[in-house]
């Protein structure tokens, strides 16, 4: 369960959240098409709390918009600020925020006509996405029974609400069977990335993930951890990786600003590895968490404080 805070942001006002409400004939309710984010806050080593790679998010939402031809009527600058604003109304020193444009009420049936284009922002308290022993001890993962959108049936560089419905039934599939996240393979068989991480491998000192031109969404924390292992001097390759390259890697973890840095320690009942966290995703994990939360002063440029 989700504990409510007080504000949430529609339309630019801050409304108590059990006020805010939606009228059933929205369009993105009844048709998916509508873009949204998922974006963390944290409380930093300097006492301060700051909102990760805000920019890159916003930029992700508006290009997620130009994709499905939304035209938001509110600029990236106040949206920016509206994340801001709606941290210090609800005294919240870390969390995780959702805005959403989405296809507001008006014309029913897939031609949304001019249906005026809308956007709303909530926040809430979320700790670890898959756990807190998932980020320590790492998680156990199927390959799914369902595949990742082919890339000319969705919009795959967009977060779209309506794409979900994919994540969802891999998920619901991983966790009846008793697993704690589904793999998704491509429409070509490859690995494609979980229902809401992208994926890593390890092979013999070099970290390997899925290219941009696949079916992958193009994560935030995806290009932090890249960006971060070129700084450790760990090689990094983005390339196709198949089920059975996985299967004989010697690490594997998930990234997601939701599931951060977390260690996958079995892929279809096989051990990865010796089981546990390996040496490079240990590294990164904890630079990572280093930089986020601040005792790592690197990277300036990714935080937007309060
Ligand atoms: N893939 C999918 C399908 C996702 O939903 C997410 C979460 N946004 C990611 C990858 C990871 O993206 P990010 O690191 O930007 O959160």
């Amino acid at each position: 369960m989700v504990d409510k805070v007080k504000k949430i942001w529609i339309e630019g006002e801050f409304i108590d959240w059990d006020e805010a409400q939606l009228p059933v004939l929205t369009h993105s309710f009844h048709y998916g098409l509508g873009v949204f984010e998922g974006i963390r806050a944290y409380k930093r080593a300097n006492g301060r709390t700051a909102i990760f790679r805000l920019d890159a998010h916003l930029e992700r939402l508006y290009d997620g918009c130009r994709l499905c031809m939304l035209e938001p009527r509110v600029t990236p600058a106040q949206l920016s600020e509206a994340h801001l604003e709606l941290l210090r109304q609800n005294q919240m020193d870390e969390g995780y925020m959702r805005p959403m444009i989405y296809i507001g009420d008006g014309a029913m049936g897939v031609f949304p006509g001019n249906n005026p284009i809308k956007s709303l922002i909530v926040a809430w308290k979320w700790g670890a996405y898959l756990g807190a022993d998932a980020l320590k001890s790492g998680i156990r993962t199927k390959i799914s029974s369902w595949q990742r959108h082919h890339i000319n049936v969705s919009i795959a560089k967009g977060k779209i609400m309506g794409q979900y419905t994919n994540s969802v039934i891999a998920k619901r599939e991983a966790k009846l069977g008793g697993y704690d996240e589904a793999i998704l393979l491509d429409t070509q068989g490859y690995v494609s990335e979980g229902s809401g991480e992208n994926i890593f491998m390890v092979k013999k000192g070099v970290l390997i993930t899925p290219p941009l031109s696949s079916s992958i969404l193009a994560g935030i924390t995806r290009d932090t951890v890249l960006t971060l292992a070129r700084e450790e001097g760990i090689p990094v390759s983005e390339e196709r990786i198949t089920r059975d390259q996985l299967y004989l890697a010697d690490e594997t973890f998930f990234t997601g600003t939701a599931a951060e840095i977390t260690p996958i320690r079995e892929v279809d009942d096989r051990k990865i590895g010796d089981g546990k966290p390996g040496p490079i995703t240990l590294r990164i994990q904890k630079r990572f968490f280093d930089v986020v939360k601040g005792s790592d002063e690197s990277h300036p440029e990714w935080f937007s404080y309060v």
